[in-house]
C-alpha cells in the first residue's frame, strides 16, 4: 500500500493582490486583481504531495465559515483526506493577505484565526495512525507542533520540520525531528542572533548547530540559487531548474510537500531534494500557491 504522509499545521484563505511594487513602511500603493485562493503551509504542502500522487492526510483547524468549507473542499478535490481538519466554533478560518509585485516577490500578513486557536486536544491519536512521514510547520501554536512531533516520532514516523515562520525551537521539538527544511533566512536564525547562512558554504556551521539534537539530515532552500541537502557528512548542492519565475508564493511549500512525498517513497534525501527542486521551480512559473503546483505527469516530463 502507498505510504501515508500526514501534514500538520495551518490552512489559510489567501487573499492575493497584484501590485506594481511592494509598499515600503508608510507608503500607499495601488493594488489590482484581488483573488481568494486556498493556502496555509500545511494545506499547501498536502496539496503539493497529493497532486503528485501521494496518499496524504491534512491535520489542522478551520472556522465554521465559507473560507473553511472552501479549504476543505479544494484539498478534498486533490484527493487529500480532510477528516482530521477540526471545525472550531467561535473563531474564523485563518487568512493571509499577500501582495505580489511584478517581479514575483511577495510579502505576507497572517491572521491566524483557527490556526492560532487549535490545541493538541483537537487532534486525536488516530490522526497519526499508519503515518510513514509527518510534516510540521509553525503557523499553529508551538505546543501543537511539539505534541505532534513527539507523538509521530514515538509512532516511528519520519518527522519533517519546516520551521516557518521562524520561532525559537524547544529542545523537545528538535530532539524529535528527523529532517529539517529551512530557507536561507531560517537557516541563519537557527545559527543564532544576527547570523546569516552563507549559500552552500554555510552547511558545516548548520550541521554543527543541529548535531547536539541528533538532527543530521537537513535541506536549505536558496530561492533562485537552488538548495543544499545535507545527510550526515555528505552535502549535495542542487542547482536550480532554469525557469522564468512569475510568482514565488508557495514555492517553499511545493518543495517541502514534494520532499515529504519522495522521502515516503524511499528516496535518499539528495534525490528527494532534486525532485522537490524541480517541483518548486515549476510552481514559480504560475500565479498563486496551490493553483501553481505541478501534477505527476508534468513533474515527470520536467525531470526526464
Ligand atoms: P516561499 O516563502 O516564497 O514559499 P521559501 O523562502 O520558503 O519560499 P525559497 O528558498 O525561496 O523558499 O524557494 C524554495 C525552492 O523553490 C528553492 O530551493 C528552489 O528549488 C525553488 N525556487 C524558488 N525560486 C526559484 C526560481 N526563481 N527559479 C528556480 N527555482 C526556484
Amino acid at each position: 500500500m502507498t505510504e501515508l504522509i500526514v501534514m500538520v499545521g495551518a490552512l489559510n484563505a489567501d487573499l492575493g493582490i497584484r501590485v506594481a511594487k511592494l509598499p515600503a513602511p508608510g507608503e500607499t500603493v495601488a493594488g489590482r486583481d484581488v483573488e481568494t485562493s486556498p493556502g496555509g503551509k500545511a494545506s499547501n504542502q498536502a496539496v503539493a504531495a497529493a497532486r503528485l500522487g501521494g496518499r496524504v492526510r491534512l491535520v489542522g483547524a478551520v472556522g465554521d465559515d465559507e473560507a473553511g468549507r472552501m479549504l476543505r473542499d479544494r484539498a478534498k478535490a486533490d484527493g487529500v483526506d480532510v477528516a482530521f481538519v477540526a471545525v472550531l466554533p467561535a473563531v474564523g478560518t485563518g487568512q493571509a493577505i499577500i501582495p505580489v509585485d511584478e517581479a514575483g516577490e511577495n510579502a505576507i500578513i497572517l491572521i491566524p484565526g483557527a490556526n492560532g486557536a487549535i490545541s493538541p486536544g483537537d487532534i486525536p491519536d488516530a490522526a497519526y495512525d499508519g503515518a510513514s512521514v509527518v510534516c510540521l510547520s509553525l503557523e499553529v501554536p508551538m505546543e501543537v507542533v511539539v505534541n505532534a512531533a513527539v507523538r509521530a516520532y514515538a509512532a516511528g514516523a519520519t518527522v519533517i520540520l519546516n520551521p516557518s515562520p521562524f520561532r525559537e525551537l524547544p529542545d523537545e521539538l528538535l530532539d524529535a525531528v528527523d529532517v529539517l527544511v529551512v530557507n536561507e533566512l531560517e537557516a541563519g536564525q537557527l545559527l543564532g542572533p544576527a547570523q546569516s547562512f552563507v549559500a552552500v558554504d554555510g552547511a558545516p556551521a548548520l550541521r554543527e548547530a543541529l548535531a547536539p539534537h541528533g538532527v543530521t539530515r537537513f535541506v536549505v532552500t536558496l530561492g533562485a540559487q537552488g538548495s543544499v541537502a545535507v545527510d550526515g557528512p555528505a552535502a549535495a548542492q542542487i542547482e536550480p531548474s532554469p525557469v522564468s519565475a512569475v510568482d514565488t508564493t508557495g514555492a517553499g511549500d511545493a518543495f517541502t510537500g514534494t520532499l515529504a512525498l519522495r522521502l515516503a517513497a524511499g528516496d535518499s534525501l539528495a534525490d528527494a531534494a532534486r525532485q522537490a527542486s524541480v517541483s518548486a521551480a515549476l510552481s514559480t512559473t504560475r500565479r498563486g500557491a496551490q493553483a501553481s503546483y505541478a501534477d505527476r505527469d508534468e513533474l515527470a516530463r520536467a525531470i526526464a
